[in-house]
């Protein structure tokens, strides 16, 4: 396909910030795209190379993208830099830096989309020396090659920051719409609000549901949309999980106290010790493991420890395990706090090394598939039948999550009492019907921890310090994606983190490691303050929510502290308006 029509799409993308106006234009883009293509385009409309399964990214930095702006375009950095000031975004300053006559494009051969994510691919495995000249080389290749407007979207590929709204949930109901128009009964047109008359509403569901299980199986966007555009709806029935490639795991929601938990999960319930560590996704293949984390990171090199574990504790060939590895101190057993997996995780080297330093246990609470069958459906009291069924328990190695079964709040009261007593941070409770629900808080299973004031939020800027502090990022204002897909902010932040290494026990986060980390996410510095690209998650406790003109959300946090970060949480992971709104009006009532 020539770039120019994608490009096309973007635009009318970015004109609107209409959720059913942005389906009905993918849509109809989706239709028109040949089979050939659709692959690749279902990924480039939201930006993307690679399918969310492959955590693969471009990797590349904004100072690269400069370097290559500036190499296209024949100028200095220092001029890529001031145009990148002036006009507030790189995709721009690149468009008037490399802004071409009109002759020149009459003899320029038209970009395609292959040729975009071939080089990109190209970019992303390039390793080792010289490899960043050559990156620097391949982009200002493509951007020499593309026309003024297409200059601009090829920078926001580049950098993984495509901003055309294009959610998850806009992406599945566009295939629907393109696919199963007339069988899901679909009657929108452009600037239409109804998409299905009031009495098929449910069977509309029924297709929204066929294409949002597909992708459940798979977390593969472009296999889905290519199954539907090819084989319909028999094609997309067949879709099932696949060994190997990982799910995105089920998510909690919190309750606020034992009733409320009942009242979510049902009269009787199962309630576990909730463990603080990091979730893991195990997926087991005879003798062949891989590990990924809940963001779906493949971490199996850093977990041979786990690897053996499974291989001698698990009796299933084939399977796919859910559970939490806690990491415990080697001479008195105590399980430790969260922040030292973490280091588990980013460690590159010296593994088997760290895995003596830093032992884990392996606690399981979930299966979703064994040996050739996908138990998502089943409800949640025989995947554990099967889950005990196949775990040879070793304390210190591999359990499964302590639980209990009751209808009893004072029984269940006293369980909390004791998970907290022991060091748990809390307590989760599990409906015994549910089935298991990939990404998303469905209220199958709830969290409950004593800490009310928490909320999960991505820095969006921050502000260089003064005096001693002068070379540190020292105050995070931050925020969360408002129901249209947009980030609007909630606060600003500056307490929690230290200042010194030595005062940073348990792996809690300095001022210079944070720095560290929004250094090279800095999308442009206004005086004292930098803005940043929204990638770091922290978690923040605060004492009340405030109704406040100050931040674009329409709230302000009162005495927000920085807890810790979130680096397994997604962006998908982030508050909700819906949760802040409850926990507003929880500490008015
Ligand atoms: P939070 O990280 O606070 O959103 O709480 C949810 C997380 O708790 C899950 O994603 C798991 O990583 C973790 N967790 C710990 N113990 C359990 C358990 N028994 N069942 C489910 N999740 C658990």
């Amino acid at each position: 396909m020539e770039y120019r029509e994608l490009v096309k799409l973007y635009d009318d993308l970015n004109n609107t910030s209409k959720r059913l106006e942005k389906t009905y234009l993918i849509s109809e883009f989706l239709k028109k795209t040949s089979e050939k293509d659709i692959k690749d385009i279902i990924l480039l409309i939201r930006g993307r190379i690679f399918p969310e399964w492959n955590r693969t990214e471009i990797g590349i930095s904004t100072r690269l993208v400069m370097k290559a702006i500036a190499t296209a375009s024949g100028t200095s950095m220092e001029k890529v830099e001031l145009e990148w000031k002036r006009t507030g975004d790189l995709g721009n300053a690149g468009t008037s830096l490399l802004k071409k006559g009109q002759q020149m494009s009459l003899f320029q051969e038209e970009l395609s989309t292959e040729e975009i994510v071939k080089d990109l691919k190209k970019v992303a495995i390039m390793e080792g020396h010289g490899s960043t000249d050559q990156k620097t080389k391949l982009i200002s290749k493509l951007l020499n090659s593309a026309s003024n407007n297409e200059v601009k979207y090829i920078i926001r590929t580049v950098l993984e920051d495509m901003r055309t709204g294009a959610s998850e949930g806009i992406l599945r109901d566009a295939i629907c719409w393109a696919f199963f128009r007339e069988e899901a009964k679909i009657i929108y047109g452009k600037g239409t609000l109804d998409v299905v008359k009031d009495e098929d509403r449910e069977h509309y569901n029924e297709y929204i549901d066929l294409v949002q299980n597909a992708i459940d199986m798979t977390n593969d966007f472009p296999l889905v949309a290519e199954t539907a555009k090819k084989e319909g709806e028999e094609g997309l029935k067949k879709i099932d999980i696949i060994l190997g490639k990982p799910i995105k795991v089920m998510l909690y929601p919190k309750a606020v106290d034992i009733k409320d938990a009942f009242s979510i999960v049902g009269e009787k319930a199962v309630f576990e010790y909730k463990y603080d560590g990091f979730r893991l996704q195990i997926h087991k293949r005879g003798e062949d493991i891989t590990i990924f984390t809940r963001r779906l990171d493949n971490v199996t090199s850093r977990f041979p420890d786990i690897i053996r574990a499974v291989k001698k504790h698990i009796k299933a060939k084939d399977c796919i395990l859910d559970g939490e590895v806690v990491g415990y101190d080697k001479d008195n057993g105590k399980y430790l706090p969260f922040q030292s997996i973490s280091q588990r995780i980013r460690r590159k080297y010296n593994i088997e090394e760290m895995a003596k330093k830093f032992p884990v246990e392996l606690n399981l609470f979930d299966i979703i598939y064994i040996d050739g069958k996908n138990l998502l459906k089943e409800p949640f009291i025989k995947r554990r039948e099967i889950l005990e069924k196949n775990v040879e328990q070793e304390e210190k190695k591999l359990l499964l999550a302590k639980q209990i079964i009751t209808n009893d709040e004072k029984k269940a009261n006293d369980f909390y009492k004791e998970a907290l007593k022991q060091g748990f941070e809390g307590i989760m409770a599990k409906s015994l019907e549910g089935p298991y629900k990939p990404g998303r808080k469905v209220g199958y299973g709830v969290k409950l921890k004593p800490v009310m004031e928490e909320l999960d939020l991505v820095i969006t800027k921050a502000e260089w310090g003064t005096g001693k502090r002068g070379k540190w990022l020292t105050s995070y204002t931050v925020g969360f994606y408002d129901d249209e897909g947009e980030i609007v902010e909630i606060g600003k932040v500056s307490s929690g983190l230290k200042e010194l290494e030595s005062e940073a026990e348990g792996g809690n986060v300095t001022f210079n490691q944070m720095t560290e980390t929004l250094k090279p996410l800095i999308i442009k510095e206004e005086g004292k303050e930098a803005i940043v690209k929204p990638e770091v998650i922290i978690e923040v406790h605060y004492e009340e929510i405030q109704k406040s003109p100050t931040y674009s959300s329409g709230y302000a946090l009162r005495f927000p502290r920085i807890i810790r970060v979130r680096d397994d949480k997604g962006l998908d992971e982030l508050a909700t308006y819906e949760q802040i709104d409850k926990l507003f009006k929880k500490q008015r009532s």
